[in-house]
């Protein structure tokens, strides 16, 4: 069986020392392909870069998670927009509300959210997206979008019963907060 996996925390810093050995290792077990997280500003270039180091195996999102959601202006706009204009960035995101956190201000959060799906329905890519604590304010601008998006990813589940009933009535998927932390490739994403 191939694998892909899709949320490789692969810029982080902890990697430098060994990132090439984490992607034979990767290979060895059976991942053929890794898209590689893009969560900020600064590391989506360089999820992009990586991508292009490793063409056919590495593949890259673009965008600025909650927790960075105060950086996110018009430049940063801009800058996303660019990054995905290459082939290699497969998926708008890591991008969406983190009210567990609230590491930047809710209204911050709301608009860089709605501008990340402004992206994603101007390139028709799928959708990398995080949620915690924020169910009914994340369903309400998905609903403004509704029809405009390609296919969702809702990484970091973990809401109720009737929180992921409401994300499979929209044919979203859900990552399991747990299962990616378990992964090879993603020693970061613990509080992401
Ligand atoms: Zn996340």
């Amino acid at each position: 069986m191939q694998l892909v996996d899709i949320g490789a925390n692969l810029t982080h810093d902890s990697f430098d020392r060994d990132r090439d050995e984490v992607l034979a290792r990767a290979r060895a077990a059976g991942v053929a392909q890794l898209v590689v997280t893009g969560a900020s500003r600064e590391h989506s270039p360089l999820a992009l870069e990586l991508a292009q180091r490793h063409p056919g195996m590495l593949y890259a999102t673009a965008g600025v998670h909650p927790h960075h959601a105060s950086e996110y202006t018009d430049e940063c706009d801009a800058e996303m927009r660019a990054l995905h204009a290459h082939p290699q960035v497969v998926a708008v995101g890591e991008c969406g509300l983190d009210y567990f956190r609230d590491f930047s201000p809710r209204p911050a959060q709301r608009r860089a959210f709605e501008r990340q799906l402004q992206i994603g329905a101007d390139t028709a890519k799928p959708l990398f997206l995080h949620q915690r604590d924020a169910h009914a304010d994340f369903m309400a601008i998905m609903k403004d979008f509704d029809g405009r998006l390609g296919p969702a990813v809702v990484h970091c589940f973990t809401g109720t019963r009737e929180e992921m009933f409401d994300y499979l009535d929209n044919d979203w998927y859900i990552g399991i907060t747990g299962w990616l932390c378990a992964s090879a490739a993603a020693r970061t994403c613990a509080s992401w």
